[in-house]
């Protein structure tokens, strides 16, 4: 499956967690099947509680 911006898979620079949208994060009112362009600017990397509106942390993987 080509990657589009609806299923691209993010990860934080800071501890490695990925943002899978086919996961979400649940546990933190994201639910599955969220792309990442819909994640709000106030989640928190649920790992290292970085924001992800603070910029060049999060980075696209295009694997
Ligand atoms: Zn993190």
């Amino acid at each position: 499956m080509p990657t589009d911006e609806k299923n691209a898979r993010w990860v934080c620079l800071e501890c490695h967690y990925i943002y899978d949208p086919a996961k979400g994060d649940p546990k933190n009112g994201i639910p599955a099947g969220t792309p990442w362009s819909e994640v709000p600017d106030t989640w928190r990397c649920p790992e290292c509680k970085i924001l992800k509106a603070k910029k060049g942390v999060f980075k696209r993987l295009d694997d």
